[in-house]
């Protein structure tokens, strides 16, 4: 015999007796028909609620699901201030003659505790320098869950079209390009690497001029088709934190969380030019400004796919907003 454990935790909207009973006989049920188990293979059950959860023993859901003779037991889970609320977690031991891999369950809220197993994905659009990537990143980071820059791909196409001494304004030498590139990225703990026809090419396209390439290309629906396709892709494999122009209303409409971040443009020009400049380069205030005015014209006028928020997404203005009371806000409305 080989012995296992499998884990799994859901939420409940309120400390009632019936919701308690039914999430838990889900969860039972899902935990069980996921890992094809039958009552036989489990040894015992242990169930743990958060603190604010006193309305009925979960173990009682089990004995209603028929398990009358596995020994279960139900405890209080530990207290970690600002954890998630309402939780039923359980752990249920097993015993079976082959050895397998099993799959926890993780339901309703409860996916926040482990977004890498339980398949979560997040949208965050706005305009150019509303904070997006910094925002998304972080995010990302502190839940453990990738980030995909969907920009640096519309960037690495631009590069391609100025290699080659294309005009990024005009469609037919940009779509002639297309069955003869190749973008793809590498996801992971040291942020996204991009490459172009198999080249690294993750900081090259980091400049003003690649800027105004993606703006001009991305515009063209050939050229969203093939990018979105690839992010597509990407989004069916990981949890992740996805952020562009058009990822709630096109490239992901069913994501856990949509966010729409903004600012005013003169913010968002102020902030490009103090990144600038602690990079030690001298920029034109005034230039930037109108870069990004013409940016956000280019994004939001396209007929395919243009920028603009999702009915269901979430405005954050982040004109007078710290980086971290944005995060904190975006962590309350994943657990809320
Ligand atoms: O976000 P970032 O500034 O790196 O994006 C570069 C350009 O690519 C944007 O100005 C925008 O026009 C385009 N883009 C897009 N759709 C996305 C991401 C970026 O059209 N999902």
């Amino acid at each position: 015999m080989n012995f296992f454990a499998v884990r799994g935790a859901t939420t409940v909207s309120k400390n009632e007796k019936e919701e308690i009973l039914e999430k838990t006989k889900i969860l039972l049920t899902q935990l069980i028909e996921t890992n094809k188990l039958s009552f036989q293979d489990i040894v015992s059950i242990i169930f743990t609620t958060t603190k604010d959860i006193d309305a009925v023993y979960p173990a009682v859901a089990a004995r209603e699901l028929g398990m009358k003779s596995i020994p279960l037991t139900c405890c209080q889970e530990m207290h970690v201030k600002g954890s998630l609320p309402l939780c039923i977690r359980v752990l249920i031991h097993v015993q079976l003659e082959q050895s397998r891999a099993l799959q926890p369950v993780y339901l309703e809220k409860a996916v926040m505790l482990r977004p890498d197993l339980a398949k979560l994905t997040i949208a965050i659009d706005g305009p150019a320098g509303a904070g997006k990537s910094t925002i998304a990143r972080l995010l990302a980071n502190r839940m453990g869950i990738l980030y995909l820059d969907t920009g640096a791909m519309y960037r690495a196409m631009g590069l391609k079209v100025l290699e080659k001494g294309k005009d990024p304004g005009n469609s037919k030498e940009v779509i002639d390009l297309l069955p003869d590139t190749d973008i793809s990225v590498q996801l992971g703990g040291e942020g996204q690497k991009v490459f172009l026809d198999g080249r690294e090419v993750t900081n090259e396209i980091r400049t003003g001029e690649i800027s105004d390439a993606a703006s001009k290309i991305g515009i063209i629906p050939e050229v969203r088709r093939k990018l979105v396709e690839l992010q597509r892709q990407i989004a069916k494999t990981a949890s992740l934190v996805m952020d562009g122009r058009d990822i709630g209303t096109y490239v992901m409409p069913n994501a856990a969380l949509k966010v729409f971040l903004t600012a005013s443009p003169e913010e968002r020009a102020r902030r490009r030019w103090k990144e600038l400049k602690q990079k030690g380069m001298e920029s034109d205030y005034d230039t930037i400004l109108q870069e990004i005015i013409q940016r956000d014209a280019n994004d939001s006028n396209r007929s395919f796919a243009p920028l603009r928020k999702a009915e269901d997404a979430v405005l954050i203005d982040t004109t007078d907003k710290s980086i971290e009371q944005v995060i904190q806000k975006l962590e309350n409305l994943l657990q809320n």
